[in-house]
């Protein structure tokens, strides 16, 4: 059976972008949107460094010259706890720059003046490699989630599930075993200007349990949800 268009659509990742020129930045975050990404955004470096450690973005676009910290700084921060992929933007196509993105720990650039699509055609490969590094195959029962193609099946046939729904399912099986508060589940899947959105998780995991079986995911009264290891 093919996949539906439903996988081909569910990009619903978190971005955070941290760039300090208004009108870029805006253009940035609405390019990404309407790639289908949740995207928060920082217009300083020291800002874009405690969203960076807070959340656990699924990719992090990261200008080098901003006010505070730099674009470098906040790399090298970063990358004493996390190894959220990064994407560097650089006004200067230096050598130097690029020997020391590579030293710090950056995972891809781009040099300014850059096209959006361009950007965006990365910024997939970015997630898709560090998806694929990480992640293989998740078997829960009957239920098997393949991370990459970001698509379900139960009992070996093909389930549809809305881009919510499995940002939601995969969250709670890569944290199998762990109770995850709504507040976890909220923060990965939607963006911070969607504030009023959180009862819906609620309703994600009523429409997932119906797809795939009532006893998959647990509700911990008062705690949150669980996929049981
Ligand atoms: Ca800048």
């Amino acid at each position: 059976m093919a996949r539906g268009k439903n996988f081909e659509n569910s990009t619903v990742m978190r971005i955070l972008v941290v760039e300090d020129e208004p009108r870029l930045l805006r253009n940035l975050a609405k390019a990404l949107r309407e790639g289908g990404y949740a995207v928060d955004t920082a217009e300083a470096g020291d800002d874009g460094l405690f969203k960076a450690e807070s959340y656990n973005y699924d990719a992090i676009v990261l200008d080098v010259l901003l006010p505070g910290l730099d674009g470098w700084q906040v790399l090298e921060r970063l990358r004493q706890q996390k190894q959220t992929p990064v994407l560097m933007l650089t006004a200067r196509d230096a050598f130097k720059d690029r020997v020391r993105g590579l030293d710090t720990g950056a995972d891809d650039y781009l040099v300014k003046p850059f096209d959006l699509a361009e950007l965006l055609a990365r910024l997939r490969a970015l997630i898709r490699r560090s998806a694929g590094q990480a992640r293989p195959h998740i078997e829960l029962g009957e239920v098997t989630i393949d991370p990459r193609a970001r698509c379900v099946t139960r009992a070996g046939e093909p389930v549809a599930l809305t881009a919510r729904e499995y940002s939601i399912l995969e969250y709670l099986a890569l944290h199998r075993g762990e109770v995850v508060t709504r507040t976890a589940l909220y923060e990965h899947l939607f963006d911070e200007r969607d504030d009023t959105l959180s009862n819906l998780v609620d309703v994600h995991v009523f429409s997932i349990r119906k797809k795939l079986g009532h006893d998959l995911i647990a509700t911990r009264r008062g705690q949150g949800y669980c996929i049981d290891s």
